[in-house]
């Protein structure tokens, strides 16, 4: 039986574990995305008892608008954060190995125009290939100007020496992540989506110790005690940081990328 089908996934039931416990938690997680839902599998494999609660469906927020790269940090190469690379061409393997069903091999090609680039990338890419010891995706290897026109037959012709391809990942967010939360619901995490923190509040030592959570189906409302609570609502962490001090300063500044998305006929390959 797979874990949706699971009465554990059911979502009156976990609700009804929230309305009966008279035990703290030893661990609140706010917020579903991919960060509640990594600690909610961590603290669940661990043995501890965790309650997480999203607000909204799971992964409705950042989550599931990610560009859907699993990267290991190329550019960080070339700041020279070897560390930061190797971690995260670690994670990036450990995530192919553990949902090879959500994560594939996805090839670059950087187009060449200049004398230099061919060795600079060429280099930098055997480095990043290297760093990734046995977690490695593909070999990244030069390309020839042929080459590079047969995988990116759209792109400006005039001037082009050639291309260097290298791998990366990509993967489904919002399915990684409903399996994450699936993953901690079998390891007997409580986990309820539509289950909004409306309050924080602090006992008579002063340290947070429970939270109001609001049944957005039937605008019912619970009291869960916990030992830990952790904010892991992403960018709406300075809301859920007032539920208990309407004071206090904000942390999150806002930032700016953009995706587009051309036609296949704009831009094969
Ligand atoms: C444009 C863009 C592209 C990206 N591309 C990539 C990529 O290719 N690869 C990659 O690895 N990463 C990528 N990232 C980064 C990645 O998407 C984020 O780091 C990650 O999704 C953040 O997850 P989170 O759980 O911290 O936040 P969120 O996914 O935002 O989750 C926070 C959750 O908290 C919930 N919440 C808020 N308030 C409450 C409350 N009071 N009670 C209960 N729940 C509440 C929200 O509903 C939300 O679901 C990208 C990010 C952006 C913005």
């Amino acid at each position: 039986m797979n874990a949706i089908d699971s009465p554990d996934m059911n979502r009156d039931s976990m609700l009804e574990r929230i309305r009966t416990r008279t035990e703290p938690w030893d661990i609140i997680v706010i917020g579903g995305g991919a960060t509640g839902a990594g600690i909610a599998v961590d603290a669940a494999t661990r043995e501890f008892d965790v309650l997480l609660v999203e607000r909204e469906d799971f992964g409705k927020a950042t989550s599931s608008r990610s560009t859907k790269l699993v990267h290991g940090g190329v550019r960080y190469l070339e700041q020279g954060n070897v560390s930061l690379v190797m971690d995260a061409l670690k994670e990036r393997g450990l995530m192919r190995q553990n949902a090879p069903h959500l994560v594939h091999d996805l090839a670059f090609v950087v187009p060449n125009y200049s004398w230099w680039e061919a060795p600079f990338y060429g280099i930098g890419m055997k480095v990043y290939d290297l760093l990734a010891g046995k977690y490695g995706f593909g070999k990244s290897r030069i390309l020839s100007r042929e080459e590079t026109l047969e995988r990116l037959p759209n792109i400006q012709t005039e001037g082009l020496r050639g291309g260097v391809m290298y791998y990366d990942g990509q993967f489904d967010d919002s399915r990684l992540l409903i399996h994450l939360i699936m993953t901690a619901a079998e390891y007997g995490a409580t986990v309820a989506n539509y289950a909004e923190v409306t309050e924080i509040l602090k006992g008579e030592d002063g340290f947070v110790d429970r939270v109001t959570i609001l049944d957005r189906e039937s605008g019912e409302r619970f009291t869960a005690h916990g030992k830990i609570i952790v904010n892991a609502t992403g960018i709406f962490t300075d809301q859920v940081r007032r539920l208990c001090d309407s004071e206090i300063e904000g942390m999150v500044a806002p930032s700016q990328g953009i995706h587009l998305v051309f036609e296949r006929s704009f831009l094969r390959g």
